[in-house]
């Protein structure tokens, strides 16, 4: 089980330090570990790392071979070492809505050719990575201009016609703005990594719903429905099968 050591808020509620929910609805042992060829690396603004509402943390839980790296360390040491924070054997794309991106399509990251990759083929050894920028959307715009090296990776922007989800934990800022794990999910589901996309999102709803029940953002009814699918979800999976989640 993951630790889950208690942290009090301002208004002197004990909380978990890691899921930032009340000992009750603490989720963390609940949480999946999902492995995935696909490196996620998750920028994250300061001001997310003790937020409540943040989800890019979720995103680097669930995922075993991800990393959340903090954009100051990650400004700091680009400034120390000409190389980067970027390995040189990693093809990297940008998730992120600039001008020129690629929308997300199954196969969209076989048509980027990098630094290191011979002319029309990509050598196996090569590794992918999927760089995420965890922040206020206009934190990530200028976080997009600043980390070093991130532009001359090719960038991706998700479909714009897809639907808002139900629960949101922040107002998004405008139309086809969702969260960080959101965002993740639907690329991963695109990009054809439908179980660990699945996989993702149900921890976001879990975290969602558990989150806006205690702000009183949705009563006790709806959030009881809400835990009554999901336990169904659990012992049943959709094809039948018995899945496993978290390690409780
Ligand atoms: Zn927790």
């Amino acid at each position: 089980m993951l630790p889950t050591p208690a942290l009090e808020d301002h208004r002197g509620h004990c909380r978990c330090r890691a899921c930032k929910l009340s000992a009750e609805l603490c989720i963390c042992g609940r949480l999946p570990r999902v492995e995935m060829p696909l490196r996620i690396v998750v920028i994250q603004h300061p001001r997310e790392h003790h937020s409540q509402s943040n989800t890019g943390s979720l995103v680097h839980r669930v995922f075993s071979n991800s990393e959340l790296r903090d954009y100051t360390e990650v400004m700091r040491d680009a400034a120390a070492d000409v190389t980067g924070p970027w390995e040189p054997s990693t093809d990297y794309h940008v998730l992120f809505p600039r001008q020129g991106a690629r929308v997300v399509a199954p196969g969209v990251l076989d048509r980027s050719r990098q630094s290191g990759t011979g002319p029309g083929s990509r050598s196996p050894a090569r590794r992918r990575a999927l760089v995420v920028l965890d922040a206020r959307w206009r934190q990530a715009r200028r976080m997009s201009h600043r980390v070093p090296g991130l532009g001359r990776f090719p960038f991706l922007t998700l479909p714009e016609e897809l639907p808002a989800p139900a629960l949101n934990l922040r107002r998004p800022a405008g139309a086809g703005q969702v969260s960080t794990a959101e965002a993740v999910a639907r690329c991963l589901e695109l990009l054809g990594h439908v179980d660990a996309a699945r996989k993702l999102r149900e921890s976001l709803e879990l975290l969602v719903s558990r989150a806006l029940f205690l702000r009183g953002k949705i009563s006790r009814r709806e959030f009881e429905h809400i835990e009554r699918q999901r336990k169904k979800r659990e012992t049943t999976g959709a094809d039948g099968t018995t899945i496993l989640v978290g390690e409780k």
